[in-house]
Protein backbone atom coordinates (compact mmCIF):
# COMPACT_ATOMS: atom_id res chain seq x y z
CA UNK A 1 0.00 0.00 0.00
CA UNK A 2 1.59 2.95 -1.15
CA UNK A 3 1.93 6.51 0.95
CA UNK A 4 -1.01 7.43 -0.83
CA UNK A 5 -3.66 4.70 -0.02
CA UNK A 6 -2.57 5.63 3.74
CA UNK A 7 -3.24 8.76 2.98
CA UNK A 8 -6.75 8.09 1.45
CA UNK A 9 -7.18 6.13 4.25
CA UNK A 10 -6.49 8.67 6.94
CA UNK A 11 -8.98 10.92 4.70
CA UNK A 12 -11.60 8.34 4.80
CA UNK A 13 -11.43 8.01 8.60
CA UNK A 14 -12.18 11.67 8.78
CA UNK A 15 -15.48 10.77 8.26
CA UNK A 16 -17.91 9.85 11.31
CA UNK A 17 -20.82 9.16 9.47
CA UNK A 18 -22.94 11.78 10.95
CA UNK A 19 -24.70 12.56 7.43
CA UNK A 20 -24.82 16.42 8.03
CA UNK A 21 -23.22 16.56 4.11
CA UNK A 22 -26.39 14.90 2.60
CA UNK A 23 -28.96 17.66 2.53
CA UNK A 24 -26.47 19.76 0.69
CA UNK A 25 -25.50 16.79 -2.09
CA UNK A 26 -27.33 17.06 -5.05
CA UNK A 27 -27.46 13.24 -5.84
CA UNK A 28 -28.78 12.47 -2.56
CA UNK A 29 -31.15 14.98 -3.85
CA UNK A 30 -32.37 13.47 -6.51
CA UNK A 31 -32.11 10.10 -6.02
CA UNK A 32 -32.56 9.73 -1.93
CA UNK A 33 -29.96 6.91 -2.33
CA UNK A 34 -27.46 6.14 0.04
CA UNK A 35 -24.50 5.26 -2.22
CA UNK A 36 -25.11 8.05 -4.41
CA UNK A 37 -24.53 10.45 -1.22
CA UNK A 38 -20.92 11.16 -0.31
CA UNK A 39 -21.06 9.33 2.87
CA UNK A 40 -22.03 6.11 0.93
CA UNK A 41 -19.18 6.93 -1.94
CA UNK A 42 -16.91 7.13 0.92
CA UNK A 43 -18.44 3.77 2.02
CA UNK A 44 -17.58 2.11 -1.02
CA UNK A 45 -13.72 3.93 -1.87
CA UNK A 46 -13.08 1.78 1.69
CA UNK A 47 -14.23 -0.84 0.41
CA UNK A 48 -12.34 -0.84 -2.75
CA UNK A 49 -9.21 -0.35 -0.54
CA UNK A 50 -9.73 -3.06 1.16
CA UNK A 51 -9.53 -5.12 -2.05
CA UNK A 52 -13.36 -5.52 -2.76
CA UNK A 53 -14.29 -6.00 -6.56
CA UNK A 54 -15.44 -2.54 -7.85
CA UNK A 55 -18.90 -3.60 -9.65
CA UNK A 56 -20.77 -2.12 -12.04
CA UNK A 57 -23.29 -0.19 -9.25
CA UNK A 58 -20.38 0.78 -7.49
CA UNK A 59 -18.77 2.70 -10.32
CA UNK A 60 -22.18 3.87 -11.69
CA UNK A 61 -22.49 6.03 -8.08
CA UNK A 62 -18.87 7.21 -8.85
CA UNK A 63 -19.66 8.23 -12.10
CA UNK A 64 -22.58 9.95 -10.83
CA UNK A 65 -21.15 12.03 -8.29
CA UNK A 66 -20.60 16.04 -9.52
CA UNK A 67 -17.56 16.69 -8.30
CA UNK A 68 -19.23 19.65 -6.85
CA UNK A 69 -17.81 19.60 -3.64
CA UNK A 70 -20.95 20.95 -1.89
CA UNK A 71 -20.49 17.88 0.78
CA UNK A 72 -16.76 19.56 1.62
CA UNK A 73 -18.51 22.75 2.86
CA UNK A 74 -21.26 20.84 4.88
CA UNK A 75 -18.62 18.07 6.43
CA UNK A 76 -18.52 19.40 10.08
CA UNK A 77 -15.21 17.22 10.24
CA UNK A 78 -13.42 18.22 7.32
CA UNK A 79 -13.60 15.10 5.57
CA UNK A 80 -11.70 15.99 2.27
CA UNK A 81 -14.27 14.00 0.06
CA UNK A 82 -12.25 15.55 -3.27
CA UNK A 83 -9.28 13.39 -2.87
CA UNK A 84 -11.54 10.49 -2.21
CA UNK A 85 -13.84 10.73 -5.45
CA UNK A 86 -10.22 11.32 -7.33
CA UNK A 87 -8.79 8.22 -6.40
CA UNK A 88 -12.02 6.90 -7.02
CA UNK A 89 -12.69 8.20 -10.15
CA UNK A 90 -8.88 6.70 -11.73
CA UNK A 91 -9.77 3.10 -10.57
CA UNK A 92 -13.35 3.92 -12.12
CA UNK A 93 -11.78 5.05 -15.55
CA UNK A 94 -9.50 1.99 -14.91
CA UNK A 95 -12.37 -0.71 -14.45
CA UNK A 96 -14.48 0.41 -16.97
CA UNK A 97 -11.95 1.33 -20.01
CA UNK A 98 -11.90 -1.67 -22.29
CA UNK A 99 -9.01 0.01 -23.76
CA UNK A 100 -5.75 1.96 -22.33
CA UNK A 101 -6.72 5.04 -20.61
CA UNK A 102 -4.38 7.57 -21.35
CA UNK A 103 -2.32 7.91 -18.67
CA UNK A 104 -3.02 5.74 -16.01
CA UNK A 105 -0.15 3.23 -16.55
CA UNK A 106 2.58 1.72 -17.98
CA UNK A 107 0.34 0.62 -21.46
CA UNK A 108 0.30 4.73 -21.83
CA UNK A 109 2.75 5.10 -24.99
CA UNK A 110 3.43 8.73 -24.59
CA UNK A 111 1.29 11.87 -24.93
CA UNK A 112 -2.01 12.27 -26.25
CA UNK A 113 -1.79 12.86 -29.91
CA UNK A 114 -3.31 16.30 -29.65
CA UNK A 115 -1.03 17.32 -26.62
CA UNK A 116 1.49 17.59 -29.64
CA UNK A 117 -0.47 19.09 -31.70
CA UNK A 118 -1.50 21.94 -29.36
CA UNK A 119 1.27 21.55 -26.86
CA UNK A 120 2.33 25.16 -28.20
CA UNK A 121 5.86 23.89 -29.09
CA UNK A 122 6.44 22.77 -25.28
CA UNK A 123 6.52 18.83 -25.84
CA UNK A 124 10.02 17.39 -25.03
CA UNK A 125 11.03 20.66 -24.07
CA UNK A 126 12.08 21.87 -20.61
CA UNK A 127 10.74 18.62 -19.16
CA UNK A 128 7.69 19.77 -19.90
CA UNK A 129 6.95 16.04 -22.10
CA UNK A 130 10.15 14.11 -22.63
CA UNK A 131 10.84 9.92 -23.63
CA UNK A 132 10.82 9.26 -19.33
CA UNK A 133 7.58 10.30 -19.30
CA UNK A 134 6.38 7.23 -20.96
CA UNK A 135 8.10 4.78 -18.75
CA UNK A 136 6.22 5.30 -15.63
CA UNK A 137 4.35 2.91 -13.75
CA UNK A 138 0.44 2.92 -13.17
CA UNK A 139 0.21 5.94 -11.15
CA UNK A 140 0.35 6.09 -7.31
CA UNK A 141 -3.66 6.43 -7.26
CA UNK A 142 -4.24 3.33 -9.22
CA UNK A 143 -5.03 0.13 -7.16
CA UNK A 144 -5.79 -1.58 -10.87
CA UNK A 145 -9.11 -2.66 -8.64
CA UNK A 146 -10.78 -6.06 -10.12
CA UNK A 147 -13.84 -5.23 -11.66
CA UNK A 148 -16.39 -7.17 -12.24
CA UNK A 149 -17.60 -8.82 -15.47
CA UNK A 150 -20.33 -6.21 -16.14
CA UNK A 151 -18.29 -3.26 -15.47
CA UNK A 152 -16.92 -2.70 -18.58
CA UNK A 153 -18.50 0.31 -20.48
CA UNK A 154 -20.84 -0.03 -23.55
CA UNK A 155 -18.64 0.54 -26.65
CA UNK A 156 -20.89 3.83 -27.39
CA UNK A 157 -20.16 5.36 -23.81
CA UNK A 158 -16.26 4.66 -24.16
CA UNK A 159 -16.65 6.51 -27.78
CA UNK A 160 -18.75 9.15 -26.75
CA UNK A 161 -15.87 9.72 -23.64
CA UNK A 162 -12.92 9.49 -26.35
CA UNK A 163 -14.54 11.85 -28.55
CA UNK A 164 -15.14 14.43 -25.62
CA UNK A 165 -11.94 13.87 -24.49
CA UNK A 166 -10.06 14.64 -28.18
CA UNK A 167 -11.90 17.29 -28.81
CA UNK A 168 -13.02 19.73 -25.65
CA UNK A 169 -9.34 20.39 -23.88
CA UNK A 170 -8.18 21.32 -27.77
CA UNK A 171 -8.72 24.54 -28.50
CA UNK A 172 -8.60 24.30 -31.81
CA UNK A 173 -10.37 21.11 -32.56
CA UNK A 174 -13.35 22.63 -30.60
CA UNK A 175 -13.00 25.65 -32.88
CA UNK A 176 -13.17 24.03 -35.45
CA UNK A 177 -16.61 22.48 -34.58
CA UNK A 178 -17.98 26.06 -34.11
CA UNK A 179 -17.74 26.35 -38.03
CA UNK A 180 -20.53 23.66 -38.70
CA UNK A 181 -22.50 24.55 -35.22
CA UNK A 182 -22.87 28.03 -36.13
CA UNK A 183 -24.40 27.03 -40.05
CA UNK A 184 -26.66 24.65 -38.00
CA UNK A 185 -27.86 27.82 -35.48
CA UNK A 186 -28.12 30.10 -38.81
CA UNK A 187 -30.54 27.76 -40.39
CA UNK A 188 -32.30 26.68 -37.32
CA UNK A 189 -31.31 23.51 -37.53
CA UNK A 190 -30.02 22.86 -34.30
CA UNK A 191 -33.17 23.60 -32.59
CA UNK A 192 -35.38 21.02 -34.71
CA UNK A 193 -32.65 18.95 -34.36
CA UNK A 194 -32.45 19.48 -30.27
CA UNK A 195 -36.19 19.69 -30.11
CA UNK A 196 -36.64 15.97 -31.75
CA UNK A 197 -35.33 12.74 -30.64
CA UNK A 198 -32.91 11.18 -33.03
CA UNK A 199 -29.81 13.17 -31.47
CA UNK A 200 -30.91 11.49 -28.34
CA UNK A 201 -31.42 7.93 -30.21
CA UNK A 202 -27.48 8.25 -31.40
CA UNK A 203 -26.52 9.03 -28.54
CA UNK A 204 -27.78 11.33 -24.88
CA UNK A 205 -24.79 13.07 -25.03
CA UNK A 206 -24.90 13.93 -28.56
CA UNK A 207 -28.96 15.74 -27.69
CA UNK A 208 -26.84 17.47 -24.54
CA UNK A 209 -24.58 19.31 -26.76
CA UNK A 210 -26.75 20.42 -28.59
CA UNK A 211 -29.23 21.71 -26.36
CA UNK A 212 -25.87 23.06 -24.55
CA UNK A 213 -24.15 25.07 -27.67
CA UNK A 214 -23.98 28.59 -27.15
CA UNK A 215 -24.63 31.29 -29.14
CA UNK A 216 -22.36 33.12 -31.35
CA UNK A 217 -19.92 35.35 -29.30
CA UNK A 218 -20.76 39.23 -29.59
CA UNK A 219 -18.78 40.35 -32.63
CA UNK A 220 -16.26 43.07 -31.23
CA UNK A 221 -15.37 40.21 -28.58
CA UNK A 222 -14.32 38.02 -31.55
CA UNK A 223 -10.60 37.89 -32.21
CA UNK A 224 -7.17 36.98 -30.81
CA UNK A 225 -6.28 38.74 -27.32
CA UNK A 226 -2.55 40.21 -27.88
CA UNK A 227 0.43 38.79 -25.50
CA UNK A 228 0.71 41.72 -23.33
CA UNK A 229 -1.82 43.93 -22.35
CA UNK A 230 -0.42 46.97 -20.66
CA UNK A 231 -1.85 48.44 -17.32
CA UNK A 232 -3.63 51.69 -17.16
CA UNK A 233 -1.77 54.23 -15.16
CA UNK A 234 0.30 53.27 -12.93
CA UNK A 235 1.44 49.78 -12.56
CA UNK A 236 0.27 47.50 -9.61
CA UNK A 237 1.29 43.85 -10.61
CA UNK A 238 2.47 42.41 -13.46
CA UNK A 239 -0.21 38.99 -13.34
CA UNK A 240 -0.29 36.39 -16.28
CA UNK A 241 -4.20 34.95 -17.45
CA UNK A 242 -5.41 31.63 -18.56
CA UNK A 243 -7.74 32.03 -21.55
CA UNK A 244 -8.72 28.26 -20.93
CA UNK A 245 -10.09 25.76 -24.01
CA UNK A 246 -13.67 26.09 -23.63
CA UNK A 247 -13.54 29.90 -22.52
CA UNK A 248 -11.20 30.79 -25.10
CA UNK A 249 -13.56 29.25 -27.73
CA UNK A 250 -17.02 29.85 -26.88
CA UNK A 251 -16.72 32.84 -24.36
CA UNK A 252 -13.93 35.19 -25.80
CA UNK A 253 -15.69 38.16 -24.94
CA UNK A 254 -15.34 37.24 -21.28
CA UNK A 255 -11.35 36.59 -21.92
CA UNK A 256 -10.99 40.01 -23.17
CA UNK A 257 -13.37 41.75 -20.47
CA UNK A 258 -10.79 39.50 -17.83
CA UNK A 259 -8.12 41.47 -19.37
CA UNK A 260 -9.33 45.01 -19.89
CA UNK A 261 -10.58 44.67 -16.15
CA UNK A 262 -7.08 43.90 -14.89
CA UNK A 263 -5.57 46.48 -16.61
CA UNK A 264 -7.98 49.30 -16.13
CA UNK A 265 -6.93 48.11 -12.06
CA UNK A 266 -3.31 48.85 -13.00
CA UNK A 267 -2.15 45.63 -14.34
CA UNK A 268 0.44 44.53 -16.70
CA UNK A 269 -1.60 41.36 -18.39
CA UNK A 270 0.48 38.80 -19.84
CA UNK A 271 -1.05 35.85 -21.67
CA UNK A 272 1.11 33.51 -23.17
CA UNK A 273 0.54 32.08 -26.78
CA UNK A 274 -0.27 28.88 -27.05
CA UNK A 275 -2.37 27.72 -24.07
CA UNK A 276 -3.81 25.09 -23.87
CA UNK A 277 -6.33 23.23 -21.38
CA UNK A 278 -5.20 23.43 -17.96
CA UNK A 279 -5.72 19.73 -17.06
CA UNK A 280 -9.22 20.70 -15.33
CA UNK A 281 -11.35 18.25 -17.37
CA UNK A 282 -9.11 15.37 -17.64
CA UNK A 283 -8.11 15.77 -13.77
CA UNK A 284 -12.04 15.72 -12.67
CA UNK A 285 -12.67 12.97 -14.65
CA UNK A 286 -10.28 10.38 -13.31
CA UNK A 287 -7.54 10.79 -16.33
CA UNK A 288 -5.02 11.64 -14.43
CA UNK A 289 -1.90 11.52 -16.17
CA UNK A 290 -3.44 13.65 -18.75
CA UNK A 291 -4.15 15.96 -16.65
CA UNK A 292 -0.73 15.93 -15.25
CA UNK A 293 0.48 17.25 -19.04
CA UNK A 294 -1.83 19.53 -19.77
CA UNK A 295 -0.63 20.79 -16.18
CA UNK A 296 3.26 20.60 -16.83
CA UNK A 297 2.85 22.39 -20.17
CA UNK A 298 0.52 24.83 -18.38
CA UNK A 299 3.41 25.53 -15.43
CA UNK A 300 5.98 25.57 -17.65
CA UNK A 301 4.39 28.45 -19.72
CA UNK A 302 3.48 30.44 -16.96
CA UNK A 303 7.31 30.09 -15.47
CA UNK A 304 8.37 31.78 -18.24
CA UNK A 305 6.08 34.84 -18.28
CA UNK A 306 7.63 35.63 -14.93
CA UNK A 307 4.26 37.18 -13.39
CA UNK A 308 3.43 37.79 -9.85
CA UNK A 309 0.20 36.18 -10.24
CA UNK A 310 -1.96 33.77 -12.18
CA UNK A 311 -5.18 34.85 -12.71
CA UNK A 312 -8.15 32.31 -13.80
CA UNK A 313 -11.53 33.32 -14.68
CA UNK A 314 -13.07 30.05 -14.82
CA UNK A 315 -13.96 28.15 -11.74
CA UNK A 316 -13.15 24.62 -12.85
CA UNK A 317 -9.40 25.41 -14.37
CA UNK A 318 -8.82 27.65 -10.87
CA UNK A 319 -9.85 24.79 -8.78
CA UNK A 320 -8.05 22.36 -10.20
CA UNK A 321 -4.90 24.79 -10.97
CA UNK A 322 -4.51 25.17 -7.09
CA UNK A 323 -4.22 20.75 -6.82
CA UNK A 324 -1.42 20.83 -9.41
CA UNK A 325 0.83 20.06 -6.44
CA UNK A 326 -1.17 16.95 -5.32
CA UNK A 327 -2.00 15.78 -9.05
CA UNK A 328 1.97 15.99 -9.71
CA UNK A 329 3.00 14.60 -6.32
CA UNK A 330 1.16 11.38 -7.21
CA UNK A 331 2.45 10.57 -10.24
CA UNK A 332 6.39 9.65 -11.77
CA UNK A 333 8.43 12.13 -12.87
CA UNK A 334 8.66 12.90 -16.13
CA UNK A 335 11.98 14.54 -16.44
CA UNK A 336 13.38 14.31 -12.82
CA UNK A 337 15.04 17.57 -12.08
CA UNK A 338 15.02 20.75 -14.45
CA UNK A 339 16.96 23.78 -13.52
CA UNK A 340 15.15 27.10 -13.77
CA UNK A 341 17.06 29.82 -14.67
CA UNK A 342 19.05 31.35 -12.71
CA UNK A 343 18.83 28.79 -10.09
CA UNK A 344 21.59 26.48 -9.31
CA UNK A 345 18.93 23.84 -7.28
CA UNK A 346 17.63 21.58 -10.20
CA UNK A 347 13.76 21.70 -9.46
CA UNK A 348 11.32 18.82 -9.47
CA UNK A 349 7.91 19.30 -11.61
CA UNK A 350 6.08 18.35 -7.63
CA UNK A 351 7.95 21.69 -6.50
CA UNK A 352 6.85 23.92 -9.77
CA UNK A 353 3.88 22.86 -9.36
CA UNK A 354 3.33 23.78 -5.66
CA UNK A 355 5.46 27.21 -6.78
CA UNK A 356 2.67 27.84 -9.83
CA UNK A 357 -0.09 27.03 -7.58
CA UNK A 358 0.65 29.42 -4.78
CA UNK A 359 0.88 32.19 -7.79
CA UNK A 360 -3.20 31.15 -8.99
CA UNK A 361 -5.79 33.13 -7.98
CA UNK A 362 -9.37 33.52 -9.19
CA UNK A 363 -10.09 36.62 -10.85
CA UNK A 364 -12.54 38.01 -7.89
CA UNK A 365 -10.66 36.63 -5.74
CA UNK A 366 -7.24 38.53 -7.29
CA UNK A 367 -9.28 42.11 -7.53
CA UNK A 368 -10.47 41.62 -4.04
CA UNK A 369 -6.42 41.71 -2.85
CA UNK A 370 -5.21 43.86 -5.32
CA UNK A 371 -8.60 46.39 -4.05
CA UNK A 372 -10.08 48.91 -6.32
CA UNK A 373 -8.33 51.61 -8.41
CA UNK A 374 -10.47 52.13 -11.49
CA UNK A 375 -13.88 54.42 -10.98
CA UNK A 376 -17.09 52.49 -11.33
CA UNK A 377 -20.13 53.81 -12.88
CA UNK A 378 -23.35 52.84 -12.33
CA UNK A 379 -25.39 49.77 -13.57
CA UNK A 380 -29.05 49.93 -13.05
CA UNK A 381 -30.03 45.88 -13.43
CA UNK A 382 -30.95 43.61 -10.99
CA UNK A 383 -28.80 40.46 -11.65
CA UNK A 384 -28.61 37.09 -9.39
CA UNK A 385 -25.60 36.02 -8.53
CA UNK A 386 -24.93 31.58 -9.07
CA UNK A 387 -21.87 30.36 -7.16
CA UNK A 388 -20.18 28.26 -9.46
CA UNK A 389 -19.55 24.91 -7.12
CA UNK A 390 -15.60 25.05 -7.93
CA UNK A 391 -15.48 28.34 -6.78
CA UNK A 392 -17.79 28.61 -3.61
CA UNK A 393 -17.32 24.73 -2.63
CA UNK A 394 -13.90 24.02 -3.99
CA UNK A 395 -12.06 27.28 -3.31
CA UNK A 396 -14.34 28.65 -0.68
CA UNK A 397 -14.83 31.66 -2.64
CA UNK A 398 -18.02 33.29 -2.21
CA UNK A 399 -17.03 36.90 -0.45
CA UNK A 400 -15.06 38.28 -2.91
CA UNK A 401 -17.20 38.12 -6.14
CA UNK A 402 -20.50 39.87 -4.03
CA UNK A 403 -18.30 42.77 -2.24
CA UNK A 404 -16.72 43.57 -5.95
CA UNK A 405 -20.42 43.10 -7.55
CA UNK A 406 -21.74 45.09 -4.23
CA UNK A 407 -19.49 48.42 -5.49
CA UNK A 408 -21.11 48.69 -8.27
CA UNK A 409 -23.24 51.41 -8.01
CA UNK A 410 -27.52 51.28 -9.20
CA UNK A 411 -26.20 47.39 -9.20
CA UNK A 412 -28.75 45.22 -6.82
CA UNK A 413 -27.18 41.61 -6.94
CA UNK A 414 -29.52 39.22 -5.25
CA UNK A 415 -29.32 35.85 -3.85
CA UNK A 416 -30.64 32.70 -5.51
CA UNK A 417 -32.44 30.11 -3.30
CA UNK A 418 -30.88 27.30 -2.62
CA UNK A 419 -27.60 28.93 -3.88
CA UNK A 420 -24.99 26.07 -3.04
CA UNK A 421 -26.75 23.84 -4.99
CA UNK A 422 -25.02 22.42 -8.51
CA UNK A 423 -26.63 23.76 -11.26
CA UNK A 424 -25.73 20.17 -13.13
CA UNK A 425 -22.93 21.60 -15.26
CA UNK A 426 -19.94 19.90 -13.58
CA UNK A 427 -17.47 20.22 -16.22
CA UNK A 428 -18.69 17.56 -18.94
CA UNK A 429 -21.23 16.02 -16.31
CA UNK A 430 -24.33 17.42 -18.75
CA UNK A 431 -22.70 15.41 -21.27
CA UNK A 432 -22.08 12.21 -20.07
CA UNK A 433 -25.41 12.41 -17.31
CA UNK A 434 -27.61 14.47 -19.24
CA UNK A 435 -30.58 13.24 -17.43
CA UNK A 436 -29.71 14.33 -13.72
CA UNK A 437 -27.66 17.44 -15.15
CA UNK A 438 -31.23 18.55 -17.32
CA UNK A 439 -32.53 17.97 -13.74
CA UNK A 440 -30.17 20.12 -12.01
CA UNK A 441 -30.17 22.68 -14.46
CA UNK A 442 -34.42 22.92 -14.34
CA UNK A 443 -34.00 23.58 -10.63
CA UNK A 444 -31.40 25.88 -10.81
CA UNK A 445 -33.48 28.14 -14.01
CA UNK A 446 -36.22 28.09 -11.44
CA UNK A 447 -34.31 29.71 -8.83
CA UNK A 448 -33.14 32.35 -11.18
CA UNK A 449 -36.92 33.38 -12.03
CA UNK A 450 -37.75 33.32 -8.99
CA UNK A 451 -35.84 36.27 -7.83
CA UNK A 452 -37.16 38.07 -11.00
CA UNK A 453 -33.37 38.99 -12.38
CA UNK A 454 -32.56 39.80 -15.67
CA UNK A 455 -29.04 39.14 -15.23
CA UNK A 456 -27.43 35.99 -14.13
CA UNK A 457 -23.86 36.01 -13.03
CA UNK A 458 -21.37 33.22 -13.03
CA UNK A 459 -17.67 32.34 -13.30
CA UNK A 460 -17.73 29.70 -15.01
CA UNK A 461 -17.77 28.93 -18.51
CA UNK A 462 -20.31 25.37 -18.15
CA UNK A 463 -22.36 27.15 -15.64
CA UNK A 464 -23.45 29.44 -18.02
CA UNK A 465 -23.66 27.44 -21.15
CA UNK A 466 -25.88 24.87 -18.59
CA UNK A 467 -28.01 27.87 -17.33
CA UNK A 468 -28.52 29.91 -20.28
CA UNK A 469 -29.69 26.59 -22.04
CA UNK A 470 -32.33 25.74 -19.63
CA UNK A 471 -33.35 29.29 -19.63
CA UNK A 472 -33.69 29.32 -23.53
CA UNK A 473 -35.43 26.39 -23.89
CA UNK A 474 -38.05 28.04 -21.60
CA UNK A 475 -38.21 31.07 -24.16
CA UNK A 476 -36.70 33.28 -21.06
CA UNK A 477 -34.65 36.24 -22.08
CA UNK A 478 -32.17 36.55 -18.97
CA UNK A 479 -29.05 37.60 -19.99
CA UNK A 480 -25.91 35.33 -18.46
CA UNK A 481 -23.13 36.97 -17.76
CA UNK A 482 -19.33 36.64 -16.51
CA UNK A 483 -18.70 38.73 -13.15
CA UNK A 484 -15.64 39.84 -15.48
CA UNK A 485 -18.03 41.26 -17.94
CA UNK A 486 -20.19 43.23 -15.29
CA UNK A 487 -17.04 44.84 -13.96
CA UNK A 488 -16.00 45.98 -17.30
CA UNK A 489 -19.36 46.91 -18.44
CA UNK A 490 -19.33 49.57 -15.10
CA UNK A 491 -15.74 50.43 -15.33
CA UNK A 492 -16.21 51.31 -19.15
CA UNK A 493 -19.66 53.31 -18.24
CA UNK A 494 -21.75 50.64 -21.04
CA UNK A 495 -25.12 50.64 -20.17
CA UNK A 496 -26.67 47.26 -18.84
CA UNK A 497 -28.06 46.75 -22.77
CA UNK A 498 -24.18 46.16 -23.93
CA UNK A 499 -24.79 42.55 -21.93
CA UNK A 500 -27.39 41.47 -23.47
CA UNK A 501 -30.24 43.09 -20.56
CA UNK A 502 -33.51 43.53 -22.60
S1 LIG B 1 -19.18 16.09 -4.77
FE1 LIG B 1 -21.32 16.83 -4.93
S2 LIG B 1 -22.43 15.13 -5.95
FE2 LIG B 1 -20.47 14.28 -5.22
S3 LIG B 1 -20.92 13.43 -3.21
FE3 LIG B 1 -20.20 15.54 -2.85
S4 LIG B 1 -22.07 16.80 -2.80
FE4 LIG B 1 -22.63 14.80 -3.73
S1 LIG C 1 -18.44 13.24 4.98
FE1 LIG C 1 -18.53 14.61 6.78
S2 LIG C 1 -20.69 15.26 6.87
FE2 LIG C 1 -20.62 13.47 5.53
S3 LIG C 1 -21.04 11.73 6.86
FE3 LIG C 1 -18.79 11.93 6.79
S4 LIG C 1 -18.26 13.23 8.54
FE4 LIG C 1 -20.48 13.46 8.23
Amino acid sequence: MSDEHDQLRSVIKDCVHCGFCLPACPTYQLWGEEMDSPRGRIYLANQVLDGAELTAAAAEHFDRCLGCMACMTACPSGVQYDQVIEAARVWTEEARSGEPVPGTGPRDAGPARGAEAEDGGLAGVDGAEGPSARAGGTTDRSISPKGGADVKRRLRDRAVRAAIFSVFPYPRRLRALTGPLRAAQRTGLDRRLARGTLPDRVSPALGAALRLAPPRPREAARGVLPERVAARGPRRAVVGMLTGCVQSVFFPQVNAATARVLAAEGCDVIIPRGQGCCGALSLHSGRAEEAARFARRTIAQFERAGVDAVVVNSAGCGSAMKEYERLLAGLPEPDPTFALAGQEESVSWVARAGALSGKVRDLAEFLAELGPAAPRHPLPVTAAYHDACHLAHAQRITRQPRELLSAIPSLRVVELPDAGMCCGSAGVYNLLQPGAARELGRRKADAVLATGARLVISANPGCTLQITAELGRRGESIAAVHTAEILDASIRGLPAGSLGVR
